[in-house]
């Protein structure tokens, strides 16, 4: 008895301290447990990777990429919609605002229900507790199941309800491989989320608890259903009215899911190469409207220029003031069955630039004083070390203002312009102007880098325009100071003004000058356009556009860029590969898009201001355009550039001193002073009197000396080779029969009539009168060209055939 009682006691002493031992460890347990879910929830509880998402400035989709995991998983939304919100609150969870994360009220109707029916019909989770279980992607378990709790109550703590409803929206279910609101929204109705319908909202907010019936034409009618009996809750909820509900539930459900937008396609491509743009949605400075009707132009003049064997083209707009991109359209469409490189981004690939470069060349000479805006640049036959470059037209014109050579892009002055300013200098200026493309020698180019000898992007080409055009203006409101800023390249990420770095102190000078840029963009306002073919008209005749086009060497790139109002636009057109062909000129494939593209922008008031305070009145040479002096017959005053009182003054004109007839000149020596009428005259040296006399009929040649006069030797001689020049090295490439091209010889007379006779090694070969010029054939070697007139003045000149 006493043993029983004793091992009574014994038991109950084990069974006591057995308890305190479990009590201590449900202690540890639990806080260990706390510790754990405490610590097991990250800061935010999603690692999920993400869709690229991009949008136009305005939030509207341009185009998207799937995430690394194969999903369509849109980065999280600012907030979520009313309209899907009460519905998703109203379908899955309605005490959410008032919970703190899990409702017991729910549990215990659940549970209820699921005794009541025998298995299991409500989860009675919240929607704090279904964004636990996305975020953890585990088995549900009992164990899960009270994590998901625990874990709730937490997030709740962390997060506000609305953040809740965010990671929500932005990681549920909603069928297939499209998760989040914003994909399924853009995916099923192809719009942003916010724009949705109550209907719209409604068909949304059922899937993610039943993904499957997404399957738009097996689980329609059940879809349907589950949509009307949200609507009808809603209505009960008095969150909707009757009509509301009754127009709702009226709305057809989407046939099928819709393609994501490709409206950018390779600024989305250029976008995706940065990882870090993943997460997020890049809001890009793209124009949604200007993007679409961009595409479509250059969509129509693609179908045209593939007739001619061009099949890539590339269009872009972006804002002078901002820099912002505002339309970007890499290349054109693909056709089915054909591959054409329409992958290809063509806008920052480097293509060669033709004649887009010539007008920073004048923008910079006129800075400097090396120019007035109309000085005469010659335009005649010209070799510089075996090269020898032509005017597109083929044709000289003698001299032609330096202003209306830009506008015409020639190519003889551009070269001689080049080679008075020094490529090593313009290769700095293009430096300057963010063309970083551009970063060989001078010696590496040549002076064929004023024609496309180089090569650069579209993207940087604009970007120069535009920054040219931005200084002008800001040169304008910034009190006749100049911001080293303004020269950037184009931007198409959206900043917010107050994310600027700070900006660079304003600037007396810059190496562009107000009144430089003013007369560059005035010049390019005179390029003639292209003939509208269906108006006859000029293309857009009745707006103020500065524009230049180029063509590349072996028509390879035809390049047209255009400032007006506040863009700059650009196109290229040719063939990705390099292919050339003859249409694929600047003027003929590029021009229409450009003026098409044009039309798309809104009117400007903005047009060419004059910056009075950049410019200086001076007496320029009426026909030479260079400084007037005492000897040139008319002048004028004209506002040029401040550097340009330092240029040099007009070289052509003289005076001269004629007979009373006026018929002869003559000199002290062989008339008396008093008989003596002096005259200012206008005389270009005989190469670029020839050429310039037969386009511009008011070219008086000088009148002869009297015979009896004596006659000063050189400077005089009425004969002047103009090809080739003294010493040239010329190569005479062999026809496909092995027989060398011909050279073709030219000269001038000043004496109308004047017989030539042409010698070539002391043999003679030709007589000419009127028109001079022969063509010999000539083998390797040097060679001694002698011309002597009827009168017996001769003039000789040494030249070199060559072998490559
Ligand atoms: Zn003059």
């Amino acid at each position: 008895m006493e043993n029983d009682s004793k091992n009574i006691i014994d038991r109950l002493r084990q069974k006591i301290v057995n308890c305190r031992l479990s009590i201590v460890n449900c202690v540890v347990v639990v806080l260990v447990i706390a510790f754990l879910v405490w610590f097991s929830l990250p800061k935010y509880p999603f690692d999920a990777p993400y869709s690229l998402v991009v949008t136009d400035s305005s939030g509207n989709l341009l185009g998207a990429k799937i995430a690394d995991d194969g999903q369509w998983r849109f980065p999280q939304g600012d907030s979520v919609p009313y309209k899907f919100r009460e519905c998703i609150i109203n379908y899955e969870d309605k005490r959410f605002w008032h919970h703190p994360g899990v409702d017991l009220l729910a549990i215990f109707r659940a549970a209820w229900l699921d005794i009541k029916n025998g298995h299991i019909v409500s989860g009675g989770s919240t929607i704090t507790m279904q964004t636990v279980r996305l975020s953890r992607r585990e088995d549900r378990t009992f164990f899960e199941k009270m994590i998901e709790a625990f874990q709730a109550v937490r997030l709740e703590v962390r997060y506000s309800k609305d953040e809740i409803l965010q990671m929500y929206a932005a990681h549920a279910p909603f069928g297939g491989n499209t998760v989040g609101l914003e994909t399924a929204a853009q995916r099923y109705f192809g719009r942003p989320a916010h724009t949705l319908s109550w209907s719209e909202s409604a068909m949304l907010a059922v899937l993610p608890n039943n993904p499957s019936l997404i399957h738009l034409s097996r689980n329609r009618d059940a879809l349907q259903a589950k949509r009307n009996a949200l609507l009808n809750s809603l209505l009960e909820s008095k969150i909707i009215d009757d009509e509301t509900c009754f127009l709702a539930k009226q709305e057809p459900l989407p046939t099928s899911p819709k393609p994501y937008p490709q409206a950018a396609q390779h600024l989305v491509a250029r976008i995706a190469e940065r990882k870090s743009n993943y997460g997020k949605p890049v809001r890009t400075t793209i124009d949604f409207r200007l993007q679409n009707r961009t595409r479509e132009i250059l969509a129509r003049h693609a179908r045209t220029l593939r007739t001619d064997g061009i099949y890539n083209g590339a269009v872009m707009i972006m804002e002078v003031n901002t820099g912002n991109v505002v339309a970007y359209v890499g290349n054109t469409d693909a056709i089915e069955g054909r591959d054409d490189g329409n992958d290809v981004d063509i806008i920052p690939a480097y293509r060669s630039t033709g004649s887009i470069l010539k007008p920073f060349l004048y923008c910079a000479m006129l800075s400097e004083g090396e120019l007035l805006p109309n000085t005469l640049v010659p335009d005649i036959p010209m070799q510089i070390s075996g090269y020898m470059p032509k005017n597109y037209r083929l044709t000289y014109d003698g001299a032609v203002p330096a202003n209306k050579a830009l506008a015409r892009s020639l190519n003889v002055p551009a070269v001689k312009m080049l080679q008075q300013y020094s490529g090593e200098k313009f290769i700095h200026i293009l430096k300057k102007l963010k063309i970083n493309s551009v970063d060989k020698s001078a010696d590496y180019y040549g002076l064929s880098l004023i024609l496309g000898g180089c090569e650069a992007s579209l993207w940087e080409l604009c970007g120069a325009y535009a920054s040219m055009t931005r200084s002008l203006r800001n040169y304008l409101t910034h009190n006749n100071m100049y911001s080293p800023d303004d020269y950037h390249l184009p931007n198409f990420y959206y900043y917010n003004n107050d994310n600027h770095s700070k900006s660079a102190d304003l600037d007396a000078h810059s190496f562009m000058t107000a009144g430089a840029i003013y007369y560059t963009l005035k010049a390019l306002t005179m390029v003639e356009r292209p003939e509208d073919e269906s108006s006859h008209d000029s293309f857009g005749s009745d707006r103020v556009v500065s524009w230049k086009t180029g063509t590349s060497f072996g028509f390879r790139d035809a390049w047209a860029i255009g400032v007006t109002g506040n863009y700059v636009v650009g196109v290229w057109t040719g063939n990705a590969d390099g292919e050339g062909r003859p249409n694929i000129v600047g003027i003929k494939a590029s021009a229409p898009i450009l003026f098409d593209v044009i039309k798309l922008l809104p009117r400007s008031h903005q047009d060419l201001q004059m910056p009075y305070d950049d410019l200086v009145s001076v007496t320029v040479c009426k026909k030479s355009g260079h400084v007037a002096t005492e000897n040139c017959p008319q002048t004028e005053e004209m506002l040029v550039p401040l550097a340009g009182v330092n240029t040099r003054s007009c070289p052509y004109c003289q005076t001269i001193h004629l007979d009373p007839s006026e018929q002869y000149r003559v000199t002290a020596d062989c008339e008396s002073p008093e008989n003596i009428v002096h005259r200012k005259w206008f005389v270009l040296p005989p190469a670029m009197e020839y050429y310039y006399k037969q386009h511009n009929s008011d070219y008086r040649v000088l009148p002869p000396m009297r015979p009896d006069c004596n006659r000063n030797a050189d400077s005089d001689l009425p004969i002047q080779i103009i090809y080739p020049e003294s010493n040239a090295k010329i190569f005479l490439p062999k026809g496909f029969g092995g027989e060398r091209q011909r050279i073709v010889i030219e000269a001038t007379s000043r004496i109308a009539g004047n017989r030539l006779f042409w010698h070539i090694d002391d043999r003679y070969i030709a007589v000419t009168q009127d028109i001079h010029n022969i063509s010999a054939e000539l083998p390797a070697g040097r060679h001694l060209l002698t011309i002597i007139d009827q009168n017996g003045n001769s003039v000789s000149r040494r030249f070199e055939v060559i072998d490559k």
